[in-house]
């Protein structure tokens, strides 16, 4: 691995050769200034792996760096060296992100030899398994054929109740079986079915999956809230609520146990009229509505004061390290009050580990949706996890006090 450092101090330059080396990664080029680096790497894009750049220096700080890594295309990592405090790095995370690069951690000046191994192994374990990027988009005639020739298929995503551990519903994400490529994700086809006007047959398609395998949860006597998403273009057609209730109709599934979830993929262009006339008629009949992705740039505050949500989902930006991240946590309490006050059922998604399950818990937030408690999987698997999570369940509700206004933390099963 071909690893190149930049820091305008020479004496921590050198120190972290030296740690490199220790480390067993005694390939490195070093940089004193930044504009070698970037013409080095602007000349021969691949010709490093693994980036560290100190955040802050006097010729061009890592922030500007970051955006010449973006221009030029750098397909290799990133590490942040710097002796900021944790908001800047948090916000130069970001940035990262949207340069699309991958950013493998901030290393804090002295640097530590124990973090710089954890991010190095990170590298390893992220090669190889990137998703996603430089892959091709599918033709929009592939996918129109997939809906209708039964090609989607739904996995589901458990959302237990967090002061009890019950298995309270799931969600409905779907996946196309392809026989090429394999499972295929939404985030390779649903942006191309919303451009080509595909996205009625792909709900109802959704939807109606959805609904049987909750009817036969039931007879297997587990009662479950189904949640599905659903695209602003759904909410353009004003007989959806019909095709709702049609197909809720058949499955004999009752609406109540129905949650659609929305995020504004697009903007609302059209008349704002008809999709508040199709969710108000929905909520009448008792179909749950969720405001999806909260608090990212397509679910606002706007949206939440227009429309009748009765739930919000806190995006997993948010939630996952809200226990060791001051700024997610004053937003994640924030949202959670609010939620409290307008009467809304608040749902964290992207619950990833042990730390972020009892933030949530202690402050007050009512059901967990994340790869802690599940990935998604197949309607089949779900009576196998069942059983595992009762065992499971039994050990995370107890002990810690639920901070919610009513909230007396019930003992474990
Ligand atoms: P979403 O509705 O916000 O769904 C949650 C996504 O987060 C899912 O990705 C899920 O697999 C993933 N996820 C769940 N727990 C965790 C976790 O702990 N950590 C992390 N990193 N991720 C987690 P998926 O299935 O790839 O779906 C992506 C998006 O595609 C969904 O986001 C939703 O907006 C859209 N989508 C999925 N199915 C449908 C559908 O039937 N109709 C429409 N319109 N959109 C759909
Ligand atoms: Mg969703
Ligand atoms: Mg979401």
């Amino acid at each position: 691995m071909k690893t190149l450092l930049i820091d305008d101090d020479d004496f921590a330059l050198k120190l972290l050769q030296r740690q490199m080396q220790n480390v067993g990664h005694g390939d490195v080029s070093l940089c004193v200034r930044a504009r070698d680096a970037v013409d080095l790497l602007e000349a021969q894009p691949e010709a490093f792996d693994l980036v560290f750049c100190d955040l802050q220096m006097p010729d061009m700080d890592g922030v500007e760096f970051m955006r010449h890594l973006g221009r030029i295309g750098y397909r290799g990592g990133l590490v942040l060296v710097s002796g900021e405090d944790g908001r800047i790095l948090q916000t130069a995370r970001r940035l990262a992100q949207a340069h699309q690069i991958d950013l493998l951690g901030t290393l804090h000046q002295p640097v530590s030899i124990d973090r710089l191994r954890k991010v190095l192994a990170r590298r390893a374990t992220q090669r190889g398994a990137a998703p996603g990027t430089g892959q091709v988009a599918f033709p929009p005639a592939d996918i129109a054929a997939a809906i209708t020739g039964g090609q989607l298929v739904n996995h589901y995503q458990p959302q237990v109740d967090l002061r009890t551990g019950a298995l309270v519903g799931v969600e409905a994400l779907v996946r196309w079986q392809h026989p090429q490529a394999g499972l295929v994700y939404p985030d390779r086809f649903i942006g191309v079915a919303e451009e080509h006007d595909l996205m009625d047959g792909l709900t109802r398609a959704v939807l109606a999956a959805g609904l049987r395998q909750a009817q036969q949860w039931r007879e297997a006597g587990l009662d479950l809230q189904l949640a599905v998403n659903i695209s602003m273009d759904n909410l353009a057609a004003l007989n959806f609520p019909e095709v709702v209730v049609g197909l809720a109709c058949e499955a004999d599934v009752a609406l109540n146990r129905l949650v659609l979830e929305v995020t504004e993929s697009r903007l609302m262009t059209q008349d704002t009229r008809v999709p508040l006339d199709i969710v108000t008629r929905l909520r009448l009949k008792g179909v749950g509505l969720s405001i999806d992705d909260f608090g990212t740039g397509h679910s606002s505050l706007a949206q939440l004061r227009d429309m009748p949500f009765d739930e919000i989902k806190l995006d997993r930006s948010f939630v996952h390290g809200v226990a060791a991240d001051a700024s997610l946590a004053a937003i994640v309490q924030g949202t959670l009050t609010m939620a409290h006050q307008l009467g809304m059922k608040s749902v964290a998604e992207g619950i990833e580990e042990q730390a972020d399950w009892d933030f949530l818990r202690a402050h007050g937030c009512d059901v967990a949706q994340g790869y802690f408690i599940a990935r998604p999987m197949p309607g089949a698997a779900l009576p196998t996890w069942y059983a595992d999570w009762q065992r499971r369940a039994g050990t995370l509700v107890q002990g810690l006090p639920a901070a919610s206004e009513d909230g007396m933390a019930e003992a474990g099963a």
